[in-house]
């Protein structure tokens, strides 16, 4: 590390070392945490645009730590990227889900369909193909209920991969949607090449809404694009009326947001979708 004058690197080192000592410990907590009933699923609804229907969910994990409690997975996912314990976090969220499915249909609820995070680097481990039809048919679940979700930046990143994983899966009936749409690399072509069912809008755009004439400029192309190719589309992190009656007013099919639900437990979700219309 440099020098730029004594203070500077000493605050700089004092704020490295508090966090590195976190992450050390998360790194070394997480690995124990699938094994120590410390993850949870949570859902969060997808609501139907124009009938505010509830019509999927999104299933977000979350890690009761026993001594930092909650933790954000924005802090111990990319942890989890690193060290490649992300794979079997994303296993454990599949089991989760498809388990969470079988219990709705025990329950007589209807079955909606439910999209998973899904990180690329998943397929890079031989073991993939094997892991997700063993779930698939312990649980017996229709995989015409699940959605994976894979962000523009990991596609990128793993492209060989990815697109020959994707054929695979959607052969399986399962959709592809991609996450953070607009944030990464973007090139109109991988939507094409990896014939993507579901784009979802970042929300660092929605945010903008009624702020940014540009940013409205972004989405309403985004939404004449997905019309045209007849794609579904998400809008994410909607949060304001503002932003809704836009999204409306555009033709975005459904909405992901606070302005709805924030996401919730399995037991909250059940509840919500007894009520079927959202708000
Ligand atoms: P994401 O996939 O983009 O998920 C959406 C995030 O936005 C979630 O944060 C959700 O709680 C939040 N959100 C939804 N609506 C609103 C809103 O109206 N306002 C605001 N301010 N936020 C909203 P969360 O649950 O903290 O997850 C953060 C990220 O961690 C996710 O971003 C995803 O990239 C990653 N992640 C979460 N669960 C998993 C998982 O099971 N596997 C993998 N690989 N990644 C996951
Ligand atoms: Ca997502
Ligand atoms: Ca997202
Ligand atoms: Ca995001």
């Amino acid at each position: 590390a440099k020098k730029n004058g004594k203070n500077t690197y000493q605050i700089y080192s004092a704020t490295m070392d508090i966090n590195s000592y976190k992450n050390f410990y998360l790194d070394r907590d997480l690995r124990k945490s699938i094994e120590n009933n410390e993850l949870v699923v949570y859902l969060q609804p997808r609501v139907d645009t124009f009938t505010g229907k509830l019509i999927s969910a999104e299933a977000l994990v979350r890690w009761e730590h026993p001594v930092w409690g909650l933790v954000s997975p924005s802090e111990f996912i990319p942890i989890a990227e690193d060290s490649g314990f992300i794979n079997e976090i994303g296993d454990w969220v599949l089991e989760e889900v498809c388990h969470f499915i079988q219990s709705c249909e025990k329950k007589k609820i209807t079955t909606i369909p439910i999209s998973i995070n899904i990180s690329a680097q998943r397929f890079l481990r031989n073991d993939w193909k094997d892991k997700l039809i063993h779930i698939l048919r312990k649980t017996n679940t229709d995989p015409n209920l699940l959605e994976f979700e894979i962000t523009e930046r990991t596609l990128i990143q793993y492209e060989q991969d990815v697109e020959a994983a994707l054929k695979y899966i959607k052969g399986l009936g399962i959709k592809i949607a991609l996450d953070d749409f607009g944030t990464g690399y973007s090139s109109l072509s991988y939507i094409k090449d990896f014939s993507i069912d579901t784009i979802k809008i970042d929300r660092s755009f929605i945010s903008q809404i009624a702020k940014s004439c540009d940013v409205e400029v972004i989405i309403k192309t985004l939404l004449y694009m997905t019309k045209e190719l007849k794609m579904n589309v998400v809008a994410e992190g909607v949060e304001t009326e503002v932003q809704l009656d836009f999204l409306k007013q555009h033709g975005c099919k459904e909405i992901q947001g606070y302005i709805y639900s924030k996401p919730v437990t399995i037991e909250e979700f059940q509840a919500l979708q007894s009520e079927s219309i959202l708000k």
